[in-house]
């Protein structure tokens, strides 16, 4: 028998409706290129995205189409968030600091009809633009006034776009599994893939994260989310925030500026922030050399990578909690979380601070479990440790245009790639990835494409790069070369100059080792664990 209950289906639209009736006088702040402190409420953010998903409707897209944004965290990024899965397209979030190359990949591969591009990003676009052909349109996400003179084909201004949009535009009702959100990762194989977020997936994410030993969101928080727009969504927060009512402050392309996000936290008096370790030890240098304090902050979450000890000691010094999460893209992300600060009085301190370290315990609605390499379940016991698998209602299942090849095993659980413990108190903790990339500032950085462009060069008989620990970067990449005939006199130096121009400097190596030979398995495979082993002392130079 069936319960009796109205069939809804779960859509982004409703946060808005829910929002502009109930939060509408909640605020968002953004600092954007046009203005450093950009104010208004939730109810003229969403009129704004109501005109956006009118003006993108009348244009030739059919649901389901792709609306790409190269954008930092603001207003302007936020609206086109809800205008375009409103209106039945899917906002395509993509992150600038690619290479080009792997920019129009993904722009071509998501088949985006439309790219937003903030100011900042327009010469990043020209330079794709002619390699993009499918694309119609690159709006500018500026005024009128501020509309660059740009060589981008059918350059269209995004408040002109708006502004002619209808105001009083009806949301289709859509099935709630269509997409609404896409983000490419990049895998560690080939190139980057596409994950499809459902409307479904995000609202139940969302209603997940607001949970108070998740990232808890209230309608009395002031949230600033420091992790990108472009990265997973924000880990959710521009969809969590006008559902809970709490006001959002974007920091526009300041995302790295200690100072700047020191003053949104004391002039719009936030509350809650979420971000990777980098970002943290920015603001931290911060306060430090200038004495500053952020007395209204109240928690950090604080995820991507491992936080290491010291942020949280620091952060405990200005009277705010850190609380760790651990997740991926293709988990929407959030998978868990670190609450252990409200039971601090139960541990000794030396308890204390092993578990604050761990990932955190699985959130309501994602399962978790860990493996061996037989495929055999390994108990909660907080020493065995195992492949970590997750499945849920918002983890992907396959990437976008390659349904056939699943994300997930044959046993319905995504493999995360990561390798595990669990406590018996559900405490996960990351000991080791199996997966072969590399976490730089929170963004990856894949070894093998590194490795392709080390053994290119003439003098290279082999190559592989390893992740190491950067107390910055969190992981820099670290290559390690075994000169080939010919190559006896190949430097450091001349190694790092080769990859000039060929991938994203910051994908460069950070440092070079020079070996007599790699570690191999039998059947020829670079033995990445043993490397690691071998340089887990190296330190790159201060
Ligand atoms: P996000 O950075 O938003 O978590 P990504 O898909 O870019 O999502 O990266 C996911 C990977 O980052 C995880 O599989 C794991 O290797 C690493 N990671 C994320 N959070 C943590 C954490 N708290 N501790 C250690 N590693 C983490």
């Amino acid at each position: 028998m069936n319960g009796l209950m109205m069939d809804m289906p779960l859509l982004i639209s409703s946060i808005v409706e829910h929002a502009e009736k109930v939060n509408g006088d909640a605020e968002i702040v953004s600092v954007t290129a046009d203005n450093p402190r950009h104010r208004y409420t939730y109810r003229e953010a969403f009129a704004r995205a109501r005109r956006l998903a009118g003006a993108l409707s009348a244009r030739d897209l059919a649901l389901g189409d792709r609306i790409g944004t190269l954008a930092w965290n603001d207003y302007r990024h936020f609206e086109t968030y809800y205008g375009a899965a409103c209106a039945g397209y899917v906002c395509h979030t993509i992150n600038p600091r690619l290479f080009p190359e792997q920019l129009v990949y993904i722009i071509n591969h998501a088949e985006d009809r439309y790219v937003f591009v903030d100011p900042d990003f327009v010469a990043l676009a020209e330079g794709l633009a002619a390699q993009c052909p499918q694309v119609q349109g690159w709006v500018v996400l500026c005024s009128e006034e501020r509309m660059p003179d740009t060589s981008l084909p059918n350059a269209i201004c995004y408040e002109t776009l708006v502004a002619g949009g209808d105001a009083g535009f009806v949301f289709p009702t859509l099935d709630e599994q269509a997409a609404c959100a896409l983000c490419y990762t990049s895998g560690t194989t080939g190139n980057p893939k596409g994950v499809l977020y459902s409307h479904r997936s995000t609202m139940l994410h969302s209603l997940a994260t607001m949970m108070p030993d998740a990232l808890g969101i209230a309608r009395r928080d002031v949230v600033l989310p420091i992790v990108p727009m472009f990265h997973v969504n924000a880990w959710g927060m521009p969809y969590a925030c006008p559902m809970a009512g709490a006001k959002l402050v974007f920091p526009g392309n300041k995302m790295g500026d200690g100072a700047t996000l020191a003053e949104l936290i004391n002039e719009e008096e936030v509350t809650l922030s979420a971000g990777v370790p980098t970002v943290w030890l920015g603001l931290l240098a911060h306060l430090k050399s200038t004495g500053a304090r952020i007395d209204s902050l109240r928690r950090i979450v604080v995820g991507g990578a491992a936080c290491p000890l010291s942020i949280m000691e620091d952060m405990d010094g200005y009277g705010v909690e850190t609380r760790v999460g651990w997740g991926m893209t293709e988990m929407s992300p959030l998978g868990s979380a670190n609450n252990s600060a409200d039971r601090r009085d139960d541990y000794s301190p030396q308890e204390f601070a092993r578990v604050r370290l761990k990932a955190g315990r699985p959130i309501f609605g994602v399962q978790m479990k860990i493996v061996d390499d037989e495929g055999a379940e390994l108990p909660w016991d907080g020493e065995a440790f195992g492949s970590l698998k997750v499945r849920g209602p918002w983890i992907c299942s396959s990437y976008f245009k390659l349904e056939g090849v699943d994300a997930h095993a044959e046993d319905g659980w995504f493999e995360t790639g990561d390798v595990a413990t669990i406590d018996p108190d559900g405490f996960m903790a990351i000991t080791d990835r199996t997966k072969d990339v590399i976490k730089s500032g929170g963004e990856w950085i894949s070894s093998i494409e590194v490795e392709n462009v080390a053994t290119d060069h003439p003098k290279v008989a082999e190559a592989a790069v390893i992740g190491q620990y950067h107390p910055k970067w969190s992981e820099r990449p670290l290559l390690i070369v075994v000169r080939g005939p010919g190559g006896e006199d190949l430097t450091a130096q001349e190694m790092l100059a080769w990859f000039d121009g060929k991938i994203a400097k910051w994908w460069i190596p950070e440092a070079v080792e020079f070996a007599d030979e790699l570690p191999h398995t039998a059947t020829g495979k670079v033995q990445k664990v043993k490397l690691r082993e071998a340089y887990k002392d190296f330190e790159f130079p201060g």
